[in-house]
């Protein structure tokens, strides 16, 4: 993990917040390269969700009416146990402190357990997550408002809205990315428990009684997102809550979950949710959220297949899959240890490198052309500093799929060379045919 959060600051991936003021505990700013990545992930979800016929989109607000946490149980249920340790006033969950270690740098690496066992810990408090805010110049009660904890809750209120707007009815789904906010006991392992970070929620709406089936169909899809977009297959698996561990809305619960250096963590969760949420909905707002068929006239409650993604966690998990230490060779015919990111194409912030092997007999200047003619399709970059095997390394380290060099071949049969990053073969290419090789690579 020590490895991968320095290359992601040195390399522009992550930052941490306000650094330069100490930082801020569980958030964490997405630098150039992060930043596209962690957009290349959420579009090929949006593409994969929404491109269909029976999946709209939403963006709902942040701040939501207050009574919308108290219909979804955020408000009373929404909470952790919390402990704290009397001696060195480090704070923990009270279901973590196994794998806690104690906050004192007067006992390093003593297990935070054996505090506890020796009677240093307060009793377990219930602890809210939800961070509250106000509306309004006047900080009273009546005028708390929370940040979202889920983007769910903005899909379920708008049901009807995009029911009827959209012409949708059961079977059909709604889409969101955004951000959410907890207010995490203890953050840790880099970008795996945040205090704020997004999310990627789609809830299916279904008939009662075909919840079971389509659950089913979308446990099978959500996997197979993120083994068709590169994720190591072994290092996925399926963790299924036990009855007495399920959330109080759900009806079944199965964790994606991927196994991180720190171990196995959850990177969505496929939920049945029942007719929990809009029932709720209906008791708190008194506006019927059930759904009329005119077809055949029946009217229901629909059912709600939910599968929730941590776009921050995922960007985690690709990242930490796509990392590697290995051998390769140098110009010299030695060999030398790369560390190469091996993102899908689809999700590298890079797509290609153009290369002028030396900086005269135009070469340059062909480069330049080849660049201009593939920066409105693709983000590319230009490098001209260095030998050619140093900038294929710093490729390499950020997981820019393609590298392209043109070179003295280049200025008699307009050829370039376009290498290919995890298997390092070279192939020469027409410079009017590279877009086209691109395109069609990045793609498949
Ligand atoms: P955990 O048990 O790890 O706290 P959870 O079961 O509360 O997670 P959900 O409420 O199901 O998580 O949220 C759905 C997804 O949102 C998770 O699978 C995860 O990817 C992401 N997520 C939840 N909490 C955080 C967090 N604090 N930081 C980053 N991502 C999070």
């Amino acid at each position: 993990m020590d490895k991968i959060v320095s290359l992601a600051k040195r390399r522009g991936f992550v930052f941490q917040s306000s650094e330069i003021y100490g930082g801020l505990n569980g958030c964490w700013d997405y630098g150039p390269l992060g930043v596209e990545l962690l957009r290349n992930i959420k579009d090929a979800w949006w593409q994969s969700m929404t491109y269909r016929e029976d999946i709209e989109g939403i963006d709902a607000a942040i701040l939501m009416h207050p009574r919308v946490w108290e219909a979804s149980g955020h408000v009373s249920n929404f909470t952790d146990p919390m402990v704290d340790c009397k001696e060195c006033k480090a704070r923990f969950r009270a279901d973590q402190v196994d794998e806690a270690m104690c906050g004192s740098p007067a006992y390093k690496g003593r297990k935070a357990a054996k505090c506890q066992a020796e009677g240093k810990f307060t009793e377990a408090r219930q602890f809210n997550l939800m961070f509250k805010t106000f509306v309004g110049p006047v900080e009273d009660e009546g005028a708390v408002v929370y940040l979202r904890p889920e983007t769910a809750q903005g899909i379920f209120v708008n049901f009807l809205n995009v029911a009827s707007g959209s012409r949708q009815k059961p079977p059909f789904g709604i889409a969101q990315i955004g951000k959410a906010f907890r207010n995490e006991i203890n953050t840790k392992n880099f970008l795996f428990r945040t205090r704020e970070f997004e999310q990627m929620e789609m809830q299916f709406f279904v008939k009662p009684g075909t919840d079971v089936e389509w659950f089913e169909k979308w446990r099978a899809e959500r996997m197979q997102w993120f083994i068709d977009l590169g994720m190591t297959k072994e290092k996925l698996q399926w963790h299924q809550h036990e009855p007495d561990k399920l959330a109080h809305y759900a009806k079944d619960a199965y964790d994606i979950e991927y196994q991180f250096p720190f171990g196995w963590g959850e990177i969505e969760g496929i939920h049945n949710r029942s007719d929990f949420d809009l029932s709720q909905h209906e008791k708190y707002s008194g506006k019927s959220m059930q759904y009329f068929d005119q077809e055949s006239k029946e009217k229901y409650t629909p059912y709600i297949i939910e599968t929730s993604a941590g776009a921050s966690r995922s960007f985690m998990a690709f990242l930490v899959d796509a990392y590697n230490e290995e051998e390769a060779p140098t110009a010299d015919g030695k060999s030398e240890i790369r560390t190469v990111l091996k993102f899908h194409p689809r999700l590298a912030p890079t797509k290609a490198a153009v290369f002028p092997l030396v900086n005269r007999d135009g070469m340059p200047e062909i480069a330049r052309n080849l660049e201009a003619d593939l920066r409105p399709h693709m983000r590319v970059f230009y490098d001209d500093g260095g030998a050619v095997g140093r900038r294929y390394r710093r490729q390499d380290e950020v997981g820019t799929p393609f590298c392209i060099t043109i070179d003295s071949e280049t200025l008699t049969n307009q050829t370039v060379t376009v290498r290919e990053r995890d298997s390092m073969n070279q192939e020469r290419v027409a410079i009017s045919q590279v877009r086209n090789y691109l395109s069609v690579s990045i793609r498949s």
